[in-house]
């Protein structure tokens, strides 16, 4: 597997002012019909050879058009969902985790996000231009230790190619993933992960429901209420003593607001044990055990 540095490391093979046109193949919705968030699985491939990426690296989508200044609009960034073999293993597809970006302008008028609606009202056969891959910081690292995932909504994507990559490269390293939405139907992949957890040892699916679940205080419960129901678990991959091979690489994904609740989450298991939270917290980040992208 790739690490950051590496001069392999597929990087702007196609930057904005020369895209590569791809093709759409299928457009799934991910939640229910009735569910307030329209969120798809959309699967696009490429002429066999033209394009490589590894598991946690973005594509970009540009939708057609110029923008108010008359420059066309730039690339909208999505974190690629499969691994490197291919959505359909085939070495020329993967797949994007895209919610429809619903805003009121200034007017009150109820308006679309351009590339989000661009991809989730996209029809099988549809081109588009990509851009890309681009990112190098949340890279899914070569050594076997275990892993904890935290994501929230749609930032789940670079998850699931991870995941996938682990089970085809049979990787046994120990996975827990934490998944948070608004309600169990938003829950995107439920399926998969239920399979995943069940197949093997070592794969634990935790979530956190937020307008269905609420904390004894009242509050609504979100993914880093879920880390700390685990704190007994996850300690020992947690303590900065732990062997080498057992101290876990931490994954955070999705909303930035997300951020500071699980720092705050870790920083109080460290409490717990005696270490000083922010410090411990400081250490995971320059030790490069901790790496966070959020939006
Ligand atoms: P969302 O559905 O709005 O929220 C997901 C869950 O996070 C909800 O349960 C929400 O709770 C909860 N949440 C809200 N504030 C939180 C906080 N402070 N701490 C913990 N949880 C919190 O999420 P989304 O619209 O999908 O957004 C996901 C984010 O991931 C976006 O910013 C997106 O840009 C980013 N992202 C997307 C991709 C991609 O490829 N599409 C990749 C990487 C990152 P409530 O709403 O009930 O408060």
């Amino acid at each position: 597997m790739l690490v950051s540095h590496d001069p392999d490391l597929p990087l702007h093979l196609y930057p904005p002012k020369q895209p590569l046109q791809v093709e759409v193949l299928r457009n799934e919705r991910l939640t229910p019909e009735d569910s307030a968030q329209d969120v798809r699985h959309v699967v696009i491939r490429w002429p066999s050879g033209s394009f490589f990426f590894v598991e946690g690296q973005s594509v970009g989508i540009a939708p057609p058009g110029l923008n108010s200044r008359g420059r066309p609009h730039p690339p909208r960034l999505y974190s690629v969902a499969s691994a490197r073999s291919g959505e359909d293993s085939d070495g020329q597809t993967l797949a994007l985790t895209v919610k429809r970006y619903v805003y009121a302008d200034e007017n009150g008028q109820q308006c679309q996000g351009l590339s989000s609606s661009l991809l989730c009202d996209a029809q099988p056969g549809d081109l588009l231009p990509m851009t890309g891959p681009v990112g190098r910081d949340l890279l899914l690292g070569n050594a076997p230790q275990p892993l904890i995932l935290i994501a929230t909504g749609t930032g789940i994507a670079p998850f699931r190619s991870f995941v996938q990559q682990l089970q085809r490269t049979a990787d046994p390293r120990p996975v827990w993933l934490f998944q948070g939405a608004q309600t169990q139907a938003d829950l995107l992949y439920a399926a998969e992960w239920q399979r995943w957890q069940s197949d093997a040892d070592g794969r634990h699916w935790r979530t956190a429901c937020s307008r269905e679940q609420q904390l004894p205080s009242g509050g609504r419960r979100y993914v880093q209420h879920a880390l700390a129901d685990e704190a007994r678990a996850l300690w020992p991959l947690l303590a900065p003593d732990a062997d080498q091979a057992r101290q876990a690489q931490i994954y955070l994904c999705g909303l930035r607001g997300m951020e500071q609740g699980v720092l705050e989450a870790l920083g109080e298991m460290a409490a717990e044990h005696g270490l000083q939270a922010e410090a411990y917290v400081s250490d995971l980040r320059s030790s490069g055990r901790l790496r966070v992208e959020v939006y």
